[in-house]
């Protein structure tokens, strides 16, 4: 049924690769499967999509495909012994010398943290839970003392808040990844680590159009240019992750909220991610609080939410996407939902496209709610301008092709149908309600809120409202 508004998200991996266990995350209610480039190896990625785009030709549907890239992760050496003990208050060196580490130092190969910093600033280590503060440092070292200690093993990550490491975005092996990613078709690049607006532009430059760019929000830095960043990207991810160890983890609630709706002003598709039903990697069932996060995202009107080490190594794949989709169900129906999507509805700006939107909205009220939305957009603009009202009724987007209907199958509430290009009106009236009664969107008798943009060759030009009725 196409009726669920916010769209899942599911990482693929160890526990879902292969055709049967897709197409069973796929009957739970996935929308969009996501590879991730920091695990798994290209044979896998490309079998994995094969059978995803074989899935959407069966049943008849699209589903959006990311290629979420490592980017610029920066980690420990090794250790003679694998792992060590860091306690609080000792002192501990990292340099660049490649030689396994033991209680005192480790190698740390990355001369850009180096450059940066300064006497007093934090270092964390092992996703944040151990703290490090600088003492005196050079070119190739670092002497700190222990804050919190913890244990420490072979490659752990290290994080450098506060700071713009002069670093980009995309790694030698995003390239070769982002490269991979294009030729066997992802619809979506998820970009690591981004700092600054100049990040997006630079991958922007080798995507071109043959994906949309997700910005994944997880630096300090990026947060300071967090308007910027969301103009140029076509949509983003808040990666609460890494953002939590490079922020205050309980500034992440807030910044979540301010990001969701940064992006629902700017119209760009935005989805919550990680630890949304963490519990599930071992248990069928969530916690109280998991439950109660994936719908404040749901509250808060996100276009997705997603599932990460839950459907890519956990026990209970299809049981969390089954959670997630019953969360949203139950969210979708509660009268305080559609109340608070009014409220957080975004006032119109002083062009024709935002005017016909919002009288789109309030044509909805007045003809107490019709069966559908239905777009004829072959960019996907109009459609996403419909999905930025979000009108509490399915938007069936017709659009020319695959490529833009496998993208739209992230946003709110947007459903596609693929159509040859049409000229006018009366051409889109009649393929418009055929279309929303093949996909059981209408009934006879439903009434159908076309929008598009006359004329048709033009993107992003939206002009049009017609109101149809089904016979
Ligand atoms: C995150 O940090 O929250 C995230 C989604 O990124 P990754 O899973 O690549 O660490």
């Amino acid at each position: 049924m196409r009726t669920a508004f916010t769209k899942i998200v599911a990482t693929l991996g160890p526990a879902t690769s292969g055709k049967d266990k897709i197409k069973a995350l796929a009957l739970a209610g996935v929308n969009v499967f996501r590879m991730n480039f920091s695990h798994g190896d290209y044979q896998t990625h490309a079998d994995n999509l094969t059978a995803i785009r074989e899935l959407a030709r069966e049943n008849g549907t699209h589903y959006s495909i990311f290629a979420d890239l490592q980017g610029p992760k920066l980690r420990v050496g090794t250790f003679k012994a694998g792992k060590i003990q860091l306690k609080e208050g000792q002192a501990f060196r990292m340099d660049m010398s490649d030689v396994p580490g033991d209680e005192t130092r480790v190698a740390l190969m990355h001369p850009e943290i180096f450059a940066v910093l300064h006497p007093g600033m934090l270092l964390l280590l092992n996703d944040g839970q151990i703290q490090l503060r600088v003492n005196d440092f050079g070119s190739d070292f670092v002497n700190t003392t222990v804050i919190v200690g913890g244990p420490l093993s072979d490659h752990k990550g290290v994080n450098v808040p506060d700071v713009t490491l002069p670093i980009s975005a995309l790694t030698e092996k995003d390239k070769r990844d982002l490269a991979f990613a294009l030729e066997i078709g992802a619809d979506w690049i998820c970009l690591s680590f981004v700092q600054q607006p100049e990040d997006v532009l630079a991958a922007r430059k080798l995507i071109g159009d043959k994906a949309g760019v997700i910005v994944k929000i997880e630096k300090p830095a990026a947060l300071a240019h967090l308007d910027e960043i969301i103009e140029l990207a076509d949509g983003v991810m808040v990666a609460r992750g890494d953002l939590g160890v490079e922020c205050p983890i309980e500034s992440v609630p807030a910044l979540q909220r301010r990001i969701v709706e940064q992006c629902r002003r700017a119209g760009k598709p935005v989805i919550v991610a990680t630890q949304m039903l963490e519990s599930m990697i071992s248990a069928p069932v969530p916690t109280r609080a998991e439950v109660s996060d994936v719908a404040t995202a749901v509250y808060e009107g996100a276009d997705a939410v997603m599932l990460s080490a839950e459907t890519a190594v956990g026990a209970y794949p299809v049981q969390a996407v089954l959670m997630m989709k019953r969360i949203i169900t139950k969210v979708q129906k509660d009268p305080y939902f559609a109340q608070a999507m009014e409220r957080y509805s975004m006032p119109p700006d002083k062009t024709i496209a935002s005017a016909i939107t919002s009288s789109m909205v309030q044509m909805i009220k007045v003809l107490e709610h019709p069966a559908c939305v239905v777009t004829y957009s072959v960019s996907g603009k109009t459609t996403l301008r419909a999905a930025r009202e979000r009108p509490m009724i399915p938007i069936l987007s017709m659009t020319t092709t695959e490529q833009v209907a496998n993208r739209l199958a992230l946003a709110w509430g947007v459903y596609s149908v693929v159509v040859p290009e049409l000229k006018d009106m009366v051409e889109v009236t009649p393929i418009a309600i055929q279309s929303a009664k093949d996909v059981h969107l209408a009934k006879p008798g439903d009434e159908l809120i076309i929008t598009a943009g006359i004329p048709f060759a033009k993107k992003g030009n939206t002009n049009i409202l017609h109101v149809a009725t089904v016979k």
